[in-house]
C-alpha cells in the first residue's frame, strides 16, 4: 500500500481524498494555488505545498511542477479528483513516465475516452449502442448537411474533445445548420484548443443515466449500480440519486452490463462511469465515459455502502477489489444536492465573497461533503461548488424529505447560495413524482423566478432568528454574529411555507 499520496486537487473533493487517506493510514499531501493559502483542504492535509499563483494553469494545472513536487515529497502516487488534471490523458503519461503511480485509469484508456468519435468507434465496435450520429469528425459544412440529413432533424453538433456541458450546440433544421456549424467550431477551439466536431440525433425528451462501474488490474469488473442525473442547468447537472426511481430490474441488467462492456473495451482500471441517454421508448445510448470519479458519487456509496475513493486507491496500489458482484445489492435510495456560490434569482450568476456562517444540518442518513468553513473565501477562480448535500433513506422519499430537511437546516451565509432553488425543486410535485427528464429545469425555471423573485430576500430579524437557532442547534452557545456582517443581497432562507 502507499505510504503517501499527493492530492492534485482542492475543494470539497481534496477533502473527500484526504479523508480516504487517513483511513487507510496513508500520508495525504496536498497542492494549493496562492488564492488557497488558508483553504480548508491546506489545514486538513498532513503536508500542503504552495505551488503556484492563483491562476489554475499557474497552479493546480501546471502538470510539470505536479510531478516534480510528487518526486521531492516521495510521494507513491497522485490522486487526481475530478476536474483540473484527473481526464488529461498527457499529463498521465507523464506521471507514468516518472514511475508515479496515477491513481485511475491508464492514459491509453483516458486517451481512447477522451476524445468522444473514437470512443464511440470503440463502443460501436463492441457493439455497445451510441447515440445514432457520426463516429468521426465533420469537417465541412457539405459533409454535416449531408450528415444531418441522414440522421434527421433535430440534431447535435458537439466538441470532440468536449466536457463540462461546453460546446453543444442544438441544430433544429438545415437553415441554421452552416451557422451552427461555425460557431460551433470556433467555440471548440476556444473551450478545449481544437475545433474538431461531430454530429448526433438530438433526443427529445430523454433521461441522463449513468453507471459506475469499477475494475482493478487483475481483470476483475464490478458495477455498482446506477445513477439518474437528468436535472440538470445548460448540460451541468445538479441534483443527481441512486438508483434511478425510472429503471426496472430488467433495465438494470441491461444497462450494466453495456457499462461493463464499454470499460472492457477500452481495458479500463479503476473507478469510472459510464453516461447513457435513455430516450422516450427507453432506449439507452452510450454518451460518453468519464475516466475519473465523479462529483456524485456519494449517492452511490450510500446505496451500496462501497467507500468508492478507498477503493479507487487500493486499486491503483494491486490490490484486488475488495467485493464480489453477488454481494453488492441497493440498500435504499439517495439524493445529492450541489450547492453552488451562484445567484439562482440572477441567471445563475457567480457569487463570490467570504463565508460569514456556514452551519451544517446533522442527523441520520444526512452527508455533507465540503470543503469551506465559516471565513473561507469563494473566489473567481474556481469552479463555484461549495458543498454537495447528501441524504439516505429507506426509500425515495425518505431520502427526498431528508433532504429538504437538510436544505432547511444548512446555513451559508457571506455568498449567495443556490439551497432555496434546491428547496423548491426538492418539492416541486413533478420531481417528487418521477416526472421529469433532462430538459426539466430550464422549462420550469421561469415558474420558480416568477415565485421567488419578491419573496426570498429575508428580514434582517428573520436573518437573526435564523443564525440564532442555528447556532444553538449546534450547542454552540457564542452570541449571534452582527447582522450588518449579512450581505443585505443575500438570499439563503427560511421556509415561508
Ligand atoms: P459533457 O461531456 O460536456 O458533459 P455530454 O455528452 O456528457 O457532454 O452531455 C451532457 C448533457 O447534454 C447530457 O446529460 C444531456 O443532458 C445533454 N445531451 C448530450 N447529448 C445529447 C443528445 N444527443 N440529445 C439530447 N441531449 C443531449
Amino acid at each position: 500500500m502507499f505510504k503517501k499520496i499527493l492530492v492534485a486537487n482542492r475543494g470539497e473533493i481534496a477533502l473527500r481524498i484526504i479523508k480516504a487517506c487517513n483511513e487507510l493510514s496513508i500520508t495525504a499531501a496536498v497542492i494549493y494555488s496562492e488564492a488557497d493559502k488558508t483553504a480548508l483542504h491546506v489545514r486538513l492535509a498532513d503536508e500542503a505545498y504552495n505551488i503556484g499563483g492563483p491562476r489554475a494553469d499557474e497552479s493546480y494545472l501546471n502538470q510539470d511542477r505536479i510531478i516534480s513536487l510528487a518526486n521531492e515529497i516521495n510521494a507513491d502516487a497522485i490522486h487526481p479528483g475530478y476536474g483540473f488534471l484527473s481526464e488529461n490523458s498527457q499529463f498521465i503519461e507523464k506521471v507514468e513516465k516518472a514511475g508515479i503511480t496515477f491513481i485511475g485509469p491508464s492514459s491509453n484508456s483516458v486517451k481512447l475516452m477522451g476524445d468522444k468519435t473514437s470512443a464511440r468507434r470503440l463502443m460501436t465496435q463492441n457493439n455497445v449502442p451510441i447515440v445514432p450520429g457520426t463516429t468521426k469528425p465533420i469537417s465541412t459544412i457539405k459533409d454535416a448537411m449531408k450528415s444531418a440529413s441522414d440522421i434527421g432533424y433535430p440534431i447535435m453538433l458537439k466538441a470532440a474533445g468536449g466536457g463540462g456541458g461546453k460546446g453543444m450546440r442544438v441544430v433544429q433544421s438545415e437553415s441554421e445548420l452552416e451557422e451552427s456549424f461555425n460557431l460551433a467550431k470556433s467555440e471548440s477551439q476556444k473551450a478545449f484548443g481544437r475545433d474538431d466536431i461531430y454530429m448526433e440525433k438530438f433526443l427529445v425528451n430523454p433521461k441522463h443515466i449513468e453507471v459506475q462501474i469499477i475494475a482493478d488490474h487483475h481483470g476483475n469488473y464490478r458495477h455498482l449500480f446506477e445513477r439518474e442525473c437528468s436535472l440538470q442547468r445548460r448540460h451541468q447537472k445538479i441534483i443527481e440519486e441512486a438508483p434511478s426511481p425510472s429503471i426496472s430490474e430488467k433495465d438494470r441488467e441491461k444497462i450494466t452490463t453495456i457499462a461493463l462492456n464499454a470499460a472492457k473495451a477500452c481495458d479500463y482500471h479503476n473507478a469510472g462511469t459510464i453516461e447513457l441517454l435513455m430516450d422516450e421508448d427507453k432506449s439507452f445510448y452510450f454518451l460518453e465515459m468519464n475516466t475519473r470519479v465523479q462529483v456524485e458519487h456519494p449517492v452511490t456509496e450510500f446505496i451500496s455502502n462501497i467507500d468508492i475513493v478507498k477503493e479507487q486507491i487500493r486499486i491503483a496500489s494491486g490490490e484486488e477489489i475488495s467485493f464480489q458482484q453477488e454481494e453488492l445489492k441497493i440498500l435504499g435510495h439517495s439524493i445529492e444536492c450541489r450547492i453552488y456560490a451562484e445567484d439562482s434569482l440572477n441567471n445563475f450568476a457567480p457569487s463570490v465573497g467570504v463565508i460569514t456562517n456556514h452551519s451544517v444540518p446533522h442527523g441520520v442518513g444526512i452527508r455533507i461533503d465540503t470543503g469551506i468553513d465559516t471565513n473561507s473565501e469563494v473566489s473567481i477562480y474556481y469552479d463555484p461548488i461549495l458543498s454537495k448535500l447528501v441524504t439516505f433513506g429507506c426509500d425515495r422519499e425518505e431520502a427526498r424529505s431528508r433532504m429538504l430537511y437538510a436544505l432547511k437546516n444548512y446555513l451559508v451565509t457571506g455568498v449567495t447560495t443556490n439551497i432555496p432553488f434546491c428547496k423548491w425543486i426538492m418539492q416541486h410535485k413533478d420531481f417528487v413524482k418521477n416526472k421529469f427528464n433532462i430538459n426539466f429545469i430550464g422549462y420550469e425555471i421561469e415558474k420558480y423566478l416568477n415565485e421567488k423573485r419578491d419573496t426570498e430576500i429575508l428580514s434582517d430579524e428573520m436573518v437573526a432568528s435564523v443564525i440564532v437557532s442555528s447556532l444553538l442547534y449546534h450547542e454552540k452557545r457564542i452570541s449571534a454574529p452582527k447582522l450588518n456582517f449579512v450581505p443585505e443581497h443575500n438570499r439563503w432562507t427560511v421556509d415561508h411555507e
